[in-house]
């Protein structure tokens, strides 16, 4: 029998373009999954980039939740590829599921958010989004979408709107609708406070720190003073504005395939006192690459 035939790619025509749909540019939208909410795939089919260049991969926990989430999941993915219109469906979905245990699983959002559980659990999230990365990324995608589960509702020209900038990390502002009991309305507060320009006191205490110890940022006792994008929304300013961050979070980030591929991974340990997301944007930066954030753009986290 013939031997197997051998595949060439030649990464130099696979382009990473502002104009990714003209140009049949491959997107990997990436999520980590602990639970699933119907709102964030009713969100992901009614974006507008076309789906037969998307890409969808998931890791999911192996416990009780995940395997929830997992059948939830695989429901909606059957209904979507089986019996939606044709372009309607993704290209290809792949789901992981997680091999290591999930240390503090099952965490509501005031417990997952005490400083003292951050770095257990963002460690553990840079490796869930490690095994997710360094699984699905194959030689034809242009851009990785990272996107949380939670994130429930995103302008539908999302995609296209971010790889305009052609940047290589480029990160929307994710805030959070609630119901004002006071104002007996629906208003919006910022949500990811991982998106932040570096400032001297970070710099100060990161110097004061062990070698393993982490900065974080959102919590009184440890005022860093960086300048966060959660606090420069202006509903007035233009849309796309852009601020170059130092650091981001991963609640939804378009990032050049190739930023991934010249290592740029989440680590999960102290990598200049940052981890996670925001040990990823310090490591793309010592590898070149700059991060932008779009103050003006949003998008919205579930509120628990
Ligand atoms: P927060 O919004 O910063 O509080 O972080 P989340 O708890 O929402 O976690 C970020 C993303 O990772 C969400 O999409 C979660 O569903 C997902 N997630 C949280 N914990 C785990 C985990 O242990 N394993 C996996 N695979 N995904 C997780
Ligand atoms: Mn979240």
């Amino acid at each position: 029998t013939a031997p197997p035939p051998v595949i060439h790619y030649n990464l130099n025509n696979v382009t990473i373009s502002a104009n990714p749909i003209e140009n049949n540019e491959n997107v990997l939208i990436l999520t980590p999954m602990a639970r699933f909410y119907q709102e964030y795939w009713d969100n992901l089919l009614k974006l507008t980039y076309p789906h037969q260049l998307i890409t969808l991969g998931f890791i999911l926990p192996k416990n009780k939740e995940g395997n929830e989430a997992t059948s939830l999941l695989q429901a909606q993915i059957s209904k979507t590829q089986k019996t939606a219109a044709e372009k309607d469906r993704f290209k290809s979905i792949i789901i992981l599921r997680q091999d290591f245990d999930p240390p503090l699983a099952s965490q509501d959002e005031s417990e997952r958010h005490k400083m003292q559980n951050q770095k257990p659990r963002r460690a553990a999230m840079s490796k869930a989004r490690n095994s997710l990365l360094f699984t699905t990324l194959g030689p034809s995608v242009s851009w990785v979408l990272w996107l949380d589960a939670d994130i429930v509702e995103t302008p539908p020209d999302l995609i296209q709107d971010l790889a305009m900038h052609d940047k290589p990390i480029v990160v929307p502002n994710c805030f959070q609708k609630y119901y004002d009991a006071d104002k007996r309305a629906m208003d919006m507060r910022p949500y990811d406070f991982n998106n932040w320009k570096d400032s001297p006191t970070a710099q100060e205490l990161a110097s004061k720190m062990g070698k393993d110890d982490i900065l974080l940022e959102g919590y009184s006792d440890m005022a860093t003073f960086r300048a966060l994008m959660a606090y420069m929304y202006d509903e007035r300013a233009d849309k796309h504005m852009e601020v170059e961050l130092d650091g981001i979070g991963g609640a939804a980030a378009l990032v050049k395939a190739d930023v991934h591929r010249d290592g740029a991974m989440f680590p999960p340990f102290a990598f200049y006192h940052l981890i996670e997301t925001e040990g990823f944007a310090k490591m793309a930066r010592r590898l070149g690459w700059i991060s932008t954030g779009l103050p003006n753009y949003l998008v919205y986290h579930y509120n628990e």
